[in-house]
């Protein structure tokens, strides 16, 4: 498969745009090599550059659950383009999509539009600080919230609970009202609310997480999560930004029986344009200005073009549910993944909730950062190039879940299943050199 295409478009992007790409995990960092570059997409389907096909598993990283270009979705976006772009004035269509994510998602009962998930984390946090008068969050090692400043952190080494920044212009003092715990863990939460109960805010989590691979929450962790922030009145901040209309079309939060204050979304929910959103109980969102006294605006938010989209993937999902048929597809995808390691002597842990799952090179169930962080990635990016030269298009990180879209088929699967077949062999042979 050439790519020279690419290789070179990678040059002269390298020119002008730090890194070559606009957002890092799109630069192949992880596994070496020059990242793909993209013509066009349609249905399981991606084309690049140099003309070469591959089925999608990256999904835009998580947004197109009904495929590239959808018929619907592309309509919707052409008429609203038709009608202008944008008129930072109410529309009928933001109470459209704000109706449509709050009967889906019955723990909230009003939500705010944004432009991308870290907006919408970060819109949370402030509210959460803001509703209830305190300042410490509580986020937890590995889960993902986007590019917040005082979410940039990393588990300090001396203290437990004690947030370091993990990227330079991320102060000590933004970070200081930040506590990392350990995922899945429920006697550090415990220990958290003991010490700093009156203080914490919120806590904010992963409900599956999906941003060190995907990772299944224990139901002894979901249950500390939800007592102790009753408990001590602090709001629980579910972020559903990749698992929300991915797991099912009311959340992780309706599969695993929780109910928080606040829910965060983004990625499907614009359907491949830039929507993120935040909502919860009304009582807590109507301290949001102009309601209440917590700012927090945008210029484009509630985008005609944006929201145009997100009405047309959600109505889709609801008036034809894929949901189960996704179960099955990645089931199956799951499975012969499994077997094709075991058959090729490679130790892998499978994980996998509805159509998110990543393939752990691990020889260990990874449950938390520490266990994730042990994975062998040099086998992985060993697995990744193998598959991208049979013209499957992975996630270019052994910390990234992959997704099934609606338009991927049984025969796909298949296909996929053969190349993995092949490629784990051959990263079997290599570790064995
Ligand atoms: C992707 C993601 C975000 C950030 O969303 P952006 O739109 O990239 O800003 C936040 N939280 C979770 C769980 C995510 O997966």
């Amino acid at each position: 498969m050439g790519r020279t295409k690419s290789q070179e478009a990678f040059q002269s992007a390298l020119r002008v745009i730090p890194g070559g790409v606009n957002s890092p995990a799109r630069a192949f960092g992880a596994v070496g090599g020059s990242p793909v570059f993209f013509q066009r997409g349609e249905g399981p389907f991606l084309w690049d550059i140099d003309g070469n096909r591959y089925i999608d598993y990256v999904a835009s990283w998580g947004p197109l659950i009904l495929g590239h270009a959808h018929p619907r979705v592309v309509r919707a976006v052409q008429e609203a383009a038709a009608c202008g772009t944008s008129f930072g004035a109410p529309t009928l269509a933001e109470t459209r999509l704000a109706e449509l994510i709050c009967e889906a998602v019955p723990s909230v009962e009003k939500v705010r539009l944004v432009n991308s998930g870290t907006e919408a984390t970060m819109s949370a946090i402030r509210l959460a600080r803001g509703f209830t008068g305190r300042p410490k969050i509580v986020k937890f090692a590995g889960n993902y919230h986007g590019h917040v400043d005082s979410l940039l952190v990393a588990a300090g080494s001396s203290a437990a609970t004690l947030a370091v920044p993990n990227s330079p212009g991320v102060t000590p003092g933004t970070v200081q009202d930040t506590l990392v715990l350990p995922y899945n863990n429920p006697q550090a939460l415990e220990e958290a609310f003991q010490q700093h109960g009156e203080q914490i805010a919120g806590v904010i989590f992963e409900p599956v997480a999906g941003n060190m691979g995907c990772v299944l929450p224990r139901p002894e962790f979901l249950q500390a999560l939800q007592r102790l922030t009753r408990q001590y009145g602090a709001l629980l901040i579910c972020d559903e930004v990749m698992t929300g209309f991915r797991v099912a079309w009311g959340g992780a939060q309706s599969l695993l029986g929780i109910q928080p204050d606040l829910t965060t979304l983004g990625k499907i929910v614009g359907g491949g344009l830039p929507v993120g959103a935040y909502g919860g109980r009304a009582e807590v969102m109507d301290h949001v200005l102009p309601a209440g006294k917590v700012f927090q605006a945008g210029t484009l938010s509630g985008n005609p073009l944006a929201t145009a989209a997100g009405i047309a993937t959600l109505e889709e999902l609801k008036e034809n549910p894929p949901y189960q048929r996704l179960e099955a597809l990645s089931e199956q995808l799951a499975q012969g993944l499994q077997q094709a390691a075991q058959k090729a002597g490679v130790p892998c842990h499978l994980a996998r909730c509805g159509s998110m799952l990543t393939l752990f090179f691990s020889s260990e169930p990874v449950v938390d950062w520490d266990t994730a962080s042990r994975c062998d990635t040099k086998r992985f990016a060993r697995y990744f190039w193998g598959m991208l030269e049979r013209g499957v298009y992975l996630p270019c990180s052994q910390y990234e879940a992959l997704f099934l879209s609606a338009a991927h088929t049984q025969e796909l699967i298949e296909q996929t299943i053969q190349a993995a077949e092949e490629v784990l062999q051959e990263v079997a042979e290599a570790s064995s050199d």
